[in-house]
């Protein structure tokens, strides 16, 4: 896995964390790694199975993701998220109606979650 896979791979995780998702980092954690059938990770988490492929295959660009992701699953889930359940967006109190997105705007957030992974995973 080159650098630049492992940062995009992490980014790709964390952004769905902060925004609230740790169900589909959940989902796309049993499909691939624990290898669940996408029949029982649908109906544990009421995820549609087109949804749990599509966010897994987008991971699996990333040269060494499922090993990456089952490495770094526990520190992925203790991260805290900066939207609330409501829509709001902890550090700039927005409103927000596309939180994967919104997360972006705070990029160095996402940035400092990736470093302190990288540090972990060194
Ligand atoms: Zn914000």
């Amino acid at each position: 896995m080159t650098a630049s896979d492992l940062e995009a791979a992490l980014a790709y995780l964390i952004v769905k964390v902060l925004a609230g998702n740790k169900n589909k980092i959940l989902a796309i954690y049993e499909y691939l790694v624990l290898d669940k059938s996408i029949r029982e990770v649908k109906e544990k988490y009421g995820f549609s199975k087109s949804q749990i492929k599509g966010w897994s295959y987008r991971l699996m660009r990333y040269r060494g993701a499922k090993k990456l992701l089952a490495k770094t699953i526990n520190d992925l889930l203790e991260i805290e998220p900066i939207i609330t359940k409501d829509n709001i967006c902890k550090i700039c109190k927005a409103q927000i109606s596309d939180p994967e997105r919104h997360v972006l705007k705070h990029k160095f957030i996402v940035n400092r979650h990736i470093q302190k992974i990288l540090e972990k995973l060194k």
